[in-house]
């Protein structure tokens, strides 16, 4: 895998006014990735291990109100507050709230390294939102990949799950627990347990996926872009399989760099608009 250093989100988690503090390098051909699946499934530890592989944004919508979170009260806009309300009880964030996060980072959709979607489309309106975005701005979603877990086994991965508070890596008390009990192993602060990870916040969350994801899912596959993947056994397993889905879409590397290929195709809005097609597939969510 390529160790790329990974970029610190701060356009995305904070916000068009915050400045990333790695600009991703400019590729020319960038992949767009939606990740699906229950929670619990591990689309967290995926996207990252896509961004790390492919270049591009780990973009969570999760990740955007848990910073929210740490920031005072004071601070908090009365959308913030009602969606971390939301976020506490397990149930979706109202989509008014959502679609606004949305919008005011859609910046980050135009990033030149490209972006894996993570938590976000959650609904067939949101589905359909991103839809238009992605079509205003020229862009096409390269594949939507969909993880399938049973459910006994997401019940175990979320009450045993544990992130640092730093920098958000995650544990498994069991399948992954940490070197020292309570430390992250990466940066040695403190692992916590999230609010929705308990057990009354569980089956809210699950019931909610159900119901919200079963039309988006048939959205997607309408489209031609759903990439089913089994999400069981280690995530380096997943990822194998993940990179042997999205291969049979497009050849699985970085998109090619454009800084380190001078004579590479750049990309620009206007050689879309004469017919050419960024990813080759067409299918915009
Ligand atoms: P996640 O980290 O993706 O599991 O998201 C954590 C929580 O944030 C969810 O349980 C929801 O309360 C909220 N949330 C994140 N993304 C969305 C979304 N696209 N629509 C509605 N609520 C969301």
């Amino acid at each position: 895998m390529n160790s790329r250093e990974l970029n610190d989100r701060a356009a995305w988690l904070r916000g068009p006014s915050a400045e990333c503090s790695v600009v991703p390098e400019r590729l020319e051909q960038p992949w767009r990735l939606v990740l699906l699946g229950p929670p619990g499934v591990g689309k967290g530890t995926q996207a990252r291990l896509l961004t790390q592989r492919l270049g591009a944004c780990h973009l969570s919508t999760g990740d955007v109100f848990r910073e929210a979170k740490t920031r005072n009260e004071r601070q908090q806009t009365l959308a913030m507050s009602a969606a971390l309300n939301s976020m506490r009880r397990g149930t979706l964030v109202p989509e008014a709230i959502v679609w606004q996060v949305i919008r005011e980072r859609a910046s980050c959709l135009r990033c030149q390294g490209g972006f894996v979607l993570d938590g976000f489309p959650r609904t067939l309106a949101q589905a359909k939102v991103l839809k238009l975005l992605l079509e205003n701005e020229r862009l096409s979603l390269d594949a939507v990949v969909n993880y399938e877990l049973p459910l006994a086994e997401i019940v175990s991965r979320l009450s045993g799950r544990r992130t640092c508070q730093s920098c958000k890596a995650i544990f498994h008390l069991t399948a992954q627990p940490p070197r020292t009990e309570g430390v992250c192993d990466l940066c040695c602060d403190a692992l916590y347990q999230r609010e929705d990870d308990r057990p009354e916040a569980i089956t809210v969350r699950l019931n909610a996926y159900q119901s919200s994801t079963a039309p988006l899912i048939q959205f997607c596959r309408n489209l031609g872009l759903l990439t089913p993947v089994v999400a069981s056994g280690s995530p380096e397993e997943i990822f194998r399989r993940t990179a042997t889905a999205l291969e049979k879409r497009r050849k699985f590397d970085s998109g090619s760099s454009v800084t380190s290929r001078k004579s590479a195709r750049v990309w620009s809005p206007e050689m879309l608009a004469c017919g050419g097609n960024e990813s080759g597939n067409g299918n915009n969510i």
